[in-house]
């Protein structure tokens, strides 16, 4: 069967791999200028730092099927992701843990001394059923902490007041009462040790799969296929005929230091007097690698506009509504597929990307 994907990000490339595996002619169309979507990794020509083109990229998963599907594709280098941020004029270590909580009050408390210091003096525990961002930050930290290390920062990240964001989205960042400061738990982490376009450039290597750079989807292409997989934005596909899907987009100013700029890969700025969020040093993503220059992404978070990269789905209850009405549009159509982060309007971690792309590709049946 020939089959036309849109995209080739990693949902679109992982699926054209398995399916052309299963014995399928597979075109892939990417309107960019080269294949890895937002985990696109370049070299920089003017200091040989590997830079994460879209922003800072870092694997970790608890999937052990999709560790072993990447690093049959690419070597990968043990990682470990650390985050720091300077705060109201001294630095700390994220997520909020026993010495952040130790450095920011003064004091040199231990595991159970720290956890009574927070539920007894800090959180608000009025706040029973946190229904807001602000809610649950104010129950879980207090207002101290929250003000110092997530009011400021979730205001530039999102563009609203943390008040008007589901509690939901602070569920995900725990509070630790020890001295670890690894910024994710998983147990497989690492980094493709030459980036992760190396790495899609081996997933799409198949004699099955036929690549179109520089090349925007258009229905003729699509008349020639017996199926489509869509793996751009899901209104797109609609030319957003019912209205847009909300994102957020991310501004990148870059600059070039010789040395190391701030000694750490990425360090968040939470000040609301700031208009970043994080500076990004992207040599510290490959600790392996040597170089005297240095590159950074300082990182400012806006509204998206119809010409920028589309980031973060929003997804508040205005744009919840409106993908429900894409979705059912997406459903009484025959042969297409819609994949990936754009083509389902979610966030998705690119491991959680690569286990749907695996499990569509398992259960792909053609209309
Ligand atoms: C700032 C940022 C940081 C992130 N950091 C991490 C991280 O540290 N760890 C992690 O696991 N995940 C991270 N992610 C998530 C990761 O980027 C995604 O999981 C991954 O990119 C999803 O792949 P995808 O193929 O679904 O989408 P994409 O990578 O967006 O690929 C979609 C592709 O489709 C192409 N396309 C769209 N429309 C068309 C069209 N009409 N015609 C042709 N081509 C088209 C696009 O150009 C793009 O190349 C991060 C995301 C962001 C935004």
């Amino acid at each position: 069967m020939k089959i036309l994907i849109v995209g080739a990000g990693l949902s679109g490339a992982v699926m054209a791999r398995q399916l052309a595996q299963a014995g399928h002619h597979i075109t892939v169309l990417e309107s960019r200028s080269h294949i890895a979507g937002n985990c696109h990794t370049e070299r920089c020509p003017d200091t040989g730092v590997l830079v994460h083109v879209y922003g800072p990229h870092i694997f970790h998963t608890g999937d052990a099927g999709v560790w072993d599907y990447v690093t049959k594709f690419a070597r990968f280098v043990p990682y470990r992701h650390q985050v720091r941020a300077t705060a109201q004029g001294q630095v700390y270590t994220l997520p909020i843990n026993l010495h952040t909580i130790n450095q920011f009050f003064g004091k040199t408390f231990d595991p159970a001394q720290a956890r009574a210091f927070i539920e007894d003096t800090q959180a608000r525990r009025e706040i029973t059923d946190p229904q807001s961002f602000e809610e649950q930050a104010l129950r879980m930290v207090g207002p101290a902490l929250y003000e110092a290390f997530l009011a400021g920062y979730t205001e530039k990240q999102w563009g609203c007041s943390p008040a008007d964001l589901p509690a939901a989205i602070l569920k995900r960042l725990p509070m630790r009462f020890d001295y670890n400061d690894n910024y994710f738990a998983h147990p497989f982490q690492g980094m493709p040790e030459q980036g992760y376009t190396p790495m899609v450039a081996a997933i799409l290597d198949h004699p099955g799969i036929d690549v179109h750079l520089n090349t925007p989807y258009t229905a003729q292409a699509a008349a020639k296929a017996d199926h489509l997989i869509w793996t751009g934005p899901l209104d797109g596909y609609f030319d957003a005929k019912l209205g847009r899907l909300g994102y957020r987009t991310l501004d990148f100013d870059r600059f070039t230091v010789q040395g190391d700029y701030q000694g750490c890969a990425v360090m968040n700025y939470p000040d609301r007097d700031l208009p970043y969020t994080r500076i990004t040093e992207h040599k510290h993503f490959a600790p392996w690698e040597t170089h005297e220059a240095s590159v950074l992404y300082r990182e400012t978070p806006r509204a998206c506009g119809v010409e920028d990269t589309p980031y973060y789905p929003i997804r508040l209850l205005n744009d919840k509504a409106l993908l429900s009405e894409y979705e059912a549009l997406a459903a009484a159509e025959t042969g297409v597929t819609f994949l990936g982060r754009l083509g389902t309007y979610r966030y998705l971690d690119m491991d959680v990307t690569i286990r749907e792309a695996l499990d569509a590709a398992a259960g792909f049946t053609p209309a």
